[in-house]
This record gives C-alpha cells, structure tokens and sequence, in this order.
C-alpha cells in the first residue's frame, strides 16, 4: 500500500490524509455524537428519531447513518424510525422506502427492455437519461 493521499474530507471539507473517510474532527465528533445517541436510546427505547435528534443535539442525519452502519439496532427501537434517503418518508429498514425501490426498479426494467430492443451502442447515453427520470420523478414526488 501506498501513503495516505491528502483529500477533502465530505463532512466539512478540510484537507486531510486519507486514513478513514473522514478527517479526525469529524470523526471524533462522530464518535461523540454516537455515544450521545446510543446513551440516551438505551435510557429512552420508545423515543423518535426526531425526540433523539431533538435531546442529543445529534442531527437526524447522523443517526441515521448509525443505523445504516448497523450501529444502531432499529429492531430494538419500535419508535426509531428514519427517513427514506429519496424522498423523506418514515421507514425502518434500508435506505429507501418501497415507494422508492419500486419506482426504481421498474425504471430500471423499462431501460432493460429497451436495451434489449437494441438501439445501436448508445447504452450510456440511456443510463445518464434514466438517471434523470429518477431524480426528476423523485423530486416531484418529495416535494408534495
Ligand atoms: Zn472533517
Ligand atoms: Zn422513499
């Protein structure tokens, strides 16, 4: 392996050597935030994610990607529900709601199927376009 590259890190942009995703701030305040979080679930296992959020001071956000890393255990919590990534609707396991999911599944099988039509290599041309119709339809969708 070669030495850590120098890289802005995604939370709050500062440079620094790549050793974990983010830089050792971000991380220590990361690490804080989950013990503020995990603390007060243990005390309060009936509480929101917004009630979490709210007593911690731990964004929503940040909680939810505890529970993507597996950190957080949802099935524990009957009331810890988080939002969808997409379009913010209340689920309780992965990061899309089924809304979602199907929507894009059936995106997807609709490009598929043209795809196998056969239209000339233009298959990456179709992706980005799909890639619009996704994100187009997802953001009508959360903006009702
Ligand atoms: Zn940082
Ligand atoms: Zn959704």
């Amino acid at each position: 392996m070669g030495t850590p590259q120098l890289t802005n890190c995604p939370k709050c942009g500062k440079l620094f050597l790549r050793i974990r995703n983010i830089c050792d701030g971000c991380y220590q305040k990361q690490e804080e935030d989950f013990l503020k979080a995990a603390g007060y679930l243990r005390e309060h296992s009936g509480i929101t994610i917004q009630e979490l959020s709210d007593q911690t001071g731990v964004s929503v956000t940040q909680i939810r990607q505890f529970i993507w890393a597996g950190r957080i255990l949802v099935d524990q919590f009957p009331n810890l529900s988080y939002p969808c990534e997409t379009c913010g609707n209340m689920i309780q396991k992965g990061r899309k709601c089924k809304d979602c999911l199907d929507t894009i599944n059936k995106l997807a099988s609709q490009i598929s199927n043209r795809e196998e039509k056969g239209e000339g290599d233009r298959s990456h041309e179709r992706k980005s376009l799909a890639g619009g119709y996704i994100s187009h339809y997802l953001k009508e969708k959360s903006e009702t």
